[in-house]
């Protein structure tokens, strides 16, 4: 093996271990919001729960509503439950 043949597999090991993690996108987090949400009446995406009024909603649709309606109840999936 010549010189070449190990600078090119050196090349070649670099770029993949160099390519490879690059290439690894971490999946995106979304951030905790609830102290903005209990405050401003909003959806955390992070934690799966939503705040009206300060009053804890686990449904995004129905804390979508109560946004909308200043305060309506519930989605129509819930109402209908
Ligand atoms: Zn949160
Ligand atoms: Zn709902």
């Amino acid at each position: 093996m010549g010189i070449k043949q190990i600078v090119l597999l050196g090349a070649l090991a670099f770029c993949f271990g160099g390519c490879g993690s690059s290439e690894k996108a971490e999946p995106a987090k979304t951030e905790c919001v609830c102290e903005t949400a209990k405050a401003e009446n909003g959806w955390c995406e992070s934690c799966g729960v939503g705040y009206v009024g300060g009053e804890k909603m686990e449904c995004k649709a129905c804390v979508d509503k109560n946004m909308e309606t200043a305060g309506a109840g519930k989605c129509e999936a819930c109402a209908a439950k």
